[in-house]
């Protein structure tokens, strides 16, 4: 189950504070089992994004944003505290993955590129062959599975794979696949038992717009109990769910929301063996939530 809490202190000074004082604001706001959290040790931090929608002319905008802007924006948050890893979960082109749209993001991301690694799935605004020309080498073990861009990131005490949900550019809906299918699971069931976090971009829903081979996905993950979460994005809305034990992380977009309600930012995860910390950066649209943080407990085994 996600907790959602708010902290009381100005964001910069709640990032600094580490988690000894995050404990108390724990203990006094919703009195889950820090213990357990303080026991976990190691954990990794990553600034997790997605639909940061680059496009090729900066001027571009939509319902009043800017992407372009936007990305510019959290650059420096993101630099100032530079994270064990950046995930941006697709849609990492404006709407059609020209070239163009990817050598603005490759300018935009040099930066952060020069302090951390930066790992990115394709959504159904990406071209493929197009990204692949703009970023010919990205971090990352990477299996050879055909016409499918997939990366496996190790970043203890976790384990992320990051798989490729676009089906076609430009055509909302998405799927895996059974090549990539079958690959997680040999994947899965040969790796050791690190947690293992999954993300694209597609949403899990049984909407026609949302990723297609959610059931066959599901008969694959939910006997296998090192996969913990799925982190995805496309519904430019911000939230947490759980299905079968497996949480479920929606994150924001980073280019514009679709909704007035809903905050345009970035998400900073403290990922640990046990479980994770998410903050929300919120820099547009809602910005009511902004520094929420969100605890959630993996499931065992
Ligand atoms: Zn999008």
């Amino acid at each position: 189950m996600a907790e959602i809490f708010f902290r009381s202190m100005n964001r910069r000074s709640f990032i600094r504070t580490g988690l000894a004082a995050f404990g108390t604001l724990v203990t006094l706001n919703s009195g889950c089992s820090i213990g357990l959290m303080k026991t976990d040790g190691k954990e990794t931090r990553l600034a997790l994004l997605a639909d940061i929608h680059i496009p090729e002319d900066v001027e571009n905008n939509y319902r009043g944003f800017y992407p372009y802007r936007n990305l510019e924006k959290i650059i420096p948050d993101i630099l100032s505290d530079p994270p064990d890893g950046v995930i941006i979960a697709g849609d990492l082109a404006r709407l059609t993955g020209q070239l163009g749209d990817y050598a603005n993001l490759k300018k935009l991301l040099s930066p952060v590129a020069e302090k951390t690694s930066i790992f990115m799935a394709l959504g159904n605004h990406d071209n493929r062959e197009n990204f692949l020309k703009a970023f010919n080498e990205t971090p990352g073990d990477k299996p050879d599975i055909k016409g499918r861009y997939v990366v496996v990131v190790n970043k203890a005490p976790v384990r992320l794979i990051i798989l490729d949900s676009l089906l076609f550019t430009d055509k909302v809906p998405g799927l895996l696949g059974k090549a990539q299918r079958q690959w997680l699971r040999e994947y899965l069931n040969k790796s050791d038992n690190t947690p293992t976090i999954l993300c694209f971009h597609h949403t899990l829903s049984d909407d026609d717009d949302a990723l297609l081979d959610v059931p066959r996905l599901f008969s694959i993950i939910m006997p296998i109990r090192k996969v913990k979460a799925i982190v995805y994005g496309h519904s430019h809305a911000y939230g947490f769910s759980e299905f079968q034990g497996i949480h479920l992380i929606n994150l924001p977009a980073t280019g514009y929301n679709f909704s007035d309600s809903e905050p345009v930012g970035w998400v900073e995860a403290r990922l640990r063996s046990r479980g994770g910390d998410f903050v929300l950066h919120s820099i547009a649209g809602n910005q009511d939530q902004d520094g929420s943080v969100t605890k959630l407990i993996w499931r065992k085994g």
